[in-house]
């Protein structure tokens, strides 16, 4: 059994180069230097099949993910390889996409129920709502693993485990709902015996030690540099934590906390647009790669198997 991965967009909320953004690395990707990849918001593609898939959240760029992913074209008029969307918060960049795959197109989804309880106080919600069985959800339960089913009620062969990671309700949800350990998953995703681990938005990495060590692949939270890479701009933008972001380097960076993690492939993604891992020529970027870590980019193609 293969696991069949495929990252559909690597950066975090508004991409890379991100319209307001005037920093030296989004400078650098408008002006199509070498090695400055533009990259689309945070979503992965996966399948057991390799004919029908399942996507790991459901991007404002959805739209030109599918575009250049023959793999998600339809088959038919419409048949569409795309079997359901499994989200791992309520935020925007992890959502929208599923107001861009409307188009009476029914539409399984997959999250904890509060974050579908987030996401149906928006009114805009009822556009997947068109008709009868237009969408339907299903409750992810934390620490419980299921198996995702295709639209005709078929068994995937892929498996999900969602597991609560530190992380906050979304920013427009602040203040409406209190924050809530559903809020924030991160997903095991299994194939036979091949696992993939995602887990883009995590605030503290040390409780999933485990997880992450007994995977074939992880993709991991490479939102911040350092802790103060934001106000350190001078963005009038708090630190990382404030984010629920854990950064990569410092004494509470993911690449020292996980220093001993040498089994799986290790892949950094939902990559911040001032991350300077970006640039390819950047010392951190050396760093990283000498500690045996990649930076994700947008097409990039793994069989777990
Ligand atoms: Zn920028």
């Amino acid at each position: 059994m293969t696991l069949h991965v495929i990252v559909l967009g690597s950066a975090a909320g508004g991409g890379f180069p991100q319209w307001n953004c005037g920093c030296d690395n989004c400078q650098s990707a408008r002006r199509g230097e070498s090695g400055f990849e533009a990259r689309t918001q945070d979503s992965v593609a996966v399948s057991a099949d390799g004919k029908n898939w399942f996507l790991l959240n459901a991007s404002p760029d959805v739209l030109v993910q599918v575009q250049r992913t023959p793999e998600l074209w339809p088959t038919g008029l419409r048949d569409v390889p795309i079997a359901g969307v499994v989200l791992t918060n309520g935020d925007l960049d992890h959502c929208l996409g599923l107001f861009l795959l409307r188009e009476s197109q029914p539409l399984t989804i997959y999250a904890t129920r509060r974050v579908e309880e987030g996401l149906r106080k928006n009114v805009a919600l009822r556009t997947l709502e068109r008709f009868e069985g237009h969408s339907r959800w299903h409750p992810l339960a934390l620490e419980r693993e299921v198996e995702l089913l295709l639209p005709s009620g078929a068994k995937s062969g892929i498996f999900v485990l969602p597991v609560a990671a530190r992380g906050k309700p979304p920013l427009h949800l602040m203040g409406v709902m209190d924050p809530h350990e559903e809020d924030n998953i991160l997903l095991r995703i299994r194939a036979g015996t091949r696992k993939l681990v995602y887990a883009s938005a995590v605030a503290d990495a040390a409780p999933h030690l485990e997880e992450f060590a007994s995977c074939d692949a992880l993709l991991l939270d490479g939102t911040f540099w350092s802790e103060e890479e934001l106000p350190g701009l001078g963005l009038s933008l708090g630190p990382a934590k404030t984010m629920a972001h854990q950064p990569i380097s410092g004494e509470r960076g993911t690449l020292r906390k996980l220093s001993d993690l040498k089994g799986p492939r290790r892949l950094y993604t939902h990559i911040n647009n001032t991350n300077p891992v970006l640039n390819p020529a950047s010392p951190e970027r050396s760093t990283l790669e000498a500690a045996g870590w990649e930076i994700a980019r947008d097409g990039l193609r793994m069989e777990l198997g």
